[in-house]
């Protein structure tokens, strides 16, 4: 999930807010302001309603914040780590490179997130009541009503039991507690999960065609994403299960194309990407990487300048993105390519280069290995 920037950093967790996200802020604040609080507050005006709008609103982002954070530190403390939350249209996600190692920990994790959902929810009541109680302006309480609603609807999506919601989590660990298997727990869960989202669709569009537009615009979207999400975790776990426990340095390509810094892009073009047909090559000079060129930057420089410009004059300086060690496993290289958004990553040993290894060569293996069984 790509168009994201960094909002901040919470218990050494990077905090990332999609683009998308913001169209749900404004639908939440629209109608909020449109619907929700001229019925509860009838005596306040337009502009208090916008704004108690904007407020509950940011309330909501911090509750759904605080729910994937609860995920999270769970799993923290169980040693999974997380490297990133994102907040983005249809809620949040925080991400770990592997599945969890046990049922145990898997089930632990899972529920944290909709056990915050339903505490949030249970002192917005409180709050809710307390507020009533000593006869606060209704400004106060029409806001908690509507995070104590909000909290708790949240709470119950999400224990739906279809993969990937948490409710999914929650049966997957049940089931791989029993059956032992993680693929097998998965292949289940996340089955119901694809059932559950075609039901959403299906709702989606008998509403839409009974002309409740925007809400069955939202459930075909929010269907067709959890159907995805569902088989792309799926895939994820066989991926990880048969890549599991393989070296880069079994999968890597030992044949190293390297390029001098001097040579023109002229020369480059002709006689490494087109002949050799690599992404990317790196630049090398007495042992040592300068850096790396990749056919996107030449392509960045104007055809009359090639004959001028050296490899030298437009590479990517070295620096820790590009290089793996050959003991990671491939897993984790695949992660590393992906949050770079680059699709080889130079081997290094000791300061010296041994190899590359591409999406290309685990890709292949994973197909081999798949083939074989
Ligand atoms: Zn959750």
């Amino acid at each position: 999930m790509k168009n994201t920037f960094k909002l901040t950093t919470l218990f050494n967790i990077p905090i990332d807010i999609n683009y998308t996200w913001f169209v749900i802020v404004g639908l939440v604040i629209f109608t909020l302001a449109n619907g929700y609080f001229p019925l509860a507050a009838p005596e306040l005006g337009p502009l208090a309603w916008w704004l108690m709008a904007v407020i509950s609103a940011f309330l909501l982002f911090a509750s759904l914040l605080a729910h994937e954070l609860a995920h999270s530190l769970i799993a923290i403390r169980n040693n999974l780590p997380i490297h990133g939350i994102t907040l983005f249209i249809f809620g949040g996600v925080a991400h770990m490179n592997r599945e969890p190692q046990s049922p145990k920990v898997e089930l632990k994790m899972a529920i944290a997130g909709p056990i915050m959902s339903f505490a949030l929810a249970i002192i917005f009541y409180l709050i809710t009541n307390l507020l009533t109680l000593f006869h606060f302006s209704t400004v106060f309480f029409s806001i908690t009503t509507y995070l104590f609603i909000i909290n708790f609807m949240v709470g119950t999506f999400n224990l739906i039991p279809g993969f990937p919601l948490d409710g999914g989590r929650v049966l997957r660990a049940v089931l791989w507690h029993f059956c032992k298997d993680i693929r097998q727990a998965t292949s289940v869960a996340s089955t119901i999960g694809k059932g559950f989202a075609f039901f959403l669709m299906a709702v989606g569009f008998l509403k839409l065609i009974g002309g409740a537009i925007l809400s069955g615009i939202w459930l075909l979207f929010l269907g067709l994403f959890l159907a995805e999400a569902a088989d792309v975790s799926y895939k994820q776990v066989v991926m990880r299960k048969t890549l599991g426990g393989i070296t880069v340095e079994k999968c890597m390509t030992k044949k190293v194309i390297i390029v001098s810094p001097q040579v023109t892009l002229d020369a480059l073009v002709d006689h490494f990407f087109l002949k050799l047909r690599h992404a990317s090559f790196p630049v090398m000079e007495d042992d040592m990487i300068l850096g790396i060129v990749t056919l996107h930057d030449v392509k960045s420089v104007p055809k009359e300048n090639w004959l001028l410009t050296t490899a030298k004059d437009i590479m990517l300086p070295i620096g820790e993105g590009f290089i793996v060690s050959k003991d990671m496993d491939v897993i984790n290289a695949l992660a590393k390519m992906a949050s770079n958004k680059i699709h080889r990553l130079m081997v290094v040993d000791e300061g010296k280069l041994i190899g590359f290894i591409s999406q290309r060569d685990i890709v292949k293996l994973f197909e081999m290995k798949s083939e074989i069984g």
